[in-house]
């Protein structure tokens, strides 16, 4: 498999396979080796290019490849405009990890349902947090979530991210991350508020366009 090139581990290129995955795409190809080397990452990729697997790869391998204590502290988190992006990131992320000794702990937040079950589900722990921005504080600020251990901030689609209204909640929550860590961001576009966060955001940063 073209994957293993890439350096996936053997249980991430078991899941590849399982889906059906042949080829990486051009965005995986030249994202998945930086980020696993602990680079940051911009990337310019629309829906379709494969940039969710490009993203939840590493942040999988990264996890997989650490102690994983029974207290499950928040490593990755990855910042999504939409509950149905948030919903599809999860799965995806299921999917790559279902070949794991340990399954990875994720917890799916977003706004517009109870927030109590999404509390709940929390208690046990996760290694991996999905959110929209709105969400994600409300479930800190009830001392639900600790990001003092993220060590991987992607955010995915950022241009909708930040034009979706949730400019201030990003800028609370950056604001709540350990200045050290590694970013990867997505975006299809990159008007003037985009370029802003990532000069901003990310170090030396790997650039992958599609
Ligand atoms: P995305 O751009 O992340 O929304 O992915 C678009 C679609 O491409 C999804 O349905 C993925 O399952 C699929 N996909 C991602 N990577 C690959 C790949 N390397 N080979 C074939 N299909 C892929």
């Amino acid at each position: 498999n073209a994957f293993v090139s890439l350096g996936l581990s053997p249980s991430l290129s078991r899941a590849v396979e399982e889906l059906g995955y042949d080829l990486p795409t051009p965005i995986q190809a030249a994202a998945i080796p930086a980020a696993l080397a602990g680079r940051d990452l911009l990337g310019s990729a629309a829906t379709g290019s494969g940039k969710t697997a490009a993203f939840v790869i590493p942040v999988l391998q990264r996890i997989e490849s650490r102690p994983r204590p029974a207290l499950r502290r928040t490593q990755a988190l990855i910042l999504v405009p939409t509950r149905e992006l948030a919903m599809q990131v999860g799965e995806t992320m299921r999917q790559l990890g279902q070949f794991f000794a340990e399954p990875v702990k994720l917890s799916v937040l977003y706004g517009g349902v109870s927030i109590n079950p999404q509390m709940m589900a929390l208690r046990g722990g996760a290694e991996v947090v999905i959110a929209t921005p709105g969400r994600l504080l409300d479930v800190v600020a009830q001392n639900a979530l600790k990001l003092s251990d993220v060590g991987c901030l992607v955010l995915d689609e950022a241009d909708r991210l930040l034009d979706g209204g949730f400019a201030d909640e990003l800028s609370r929550v950056l604001a709540l991350l350990p200045a050290r860590r590694q970013n990867l961001l997505f975006s299809a576009t990159f008007p003037d508020t985009v370029q802003a966060l990532t000069d901003r955001l990310l170090r030396d940063p790997v650039r992958v366009e599609i």
